[in-house]
């Protein structure tokens, strides 16, 4: 399965190549940022404050997102049942046309 990064500069999601390079420009893609020259250089500059190599940046910044790691749970299920009648058993109701 390819891996979707998240860009530590811009937030953008992205989808390098599989082989980590973009032949039409020549460059390598990094696992954590985009191919924006300022995203490159936020990431140069979050590597040397933080001491963490640019993998685990990226690493970090896709669990954050829930790219990477457990899966979230999903909300939209609970949210659409709260609150609503339970569905009525079949047959179960008094129908004009019985
Ligand atoms: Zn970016």
């Amino acid at each position: 399965m390819r891996s979707i990064y998240v860009c530590i500069g811009c937030a953008a999601i992205y989808l390098p190549p599989e082989t980590m390079v973009y032949p039409s420009l020549g460059m390598t893609a990094s696992p954590a940022h985009c191919t924006q020259p300022g995203c490159a250089a936020a990431v140069r500059e979050a590597v040397a404050l933080s001491g963490l190599s640019e993998d685990r940046l990226g690493e970090l910044a896709r669990r954050a997102i829930g790219l990477e790691g457990e899966p979230r749970r999903p909300r939209l299920n609970r949210r659409a049942t709260r609150g609503r009648r339970a569905t009525a058993a079949p047959g179960g109701g008094r129908g004009k046309l019985r």
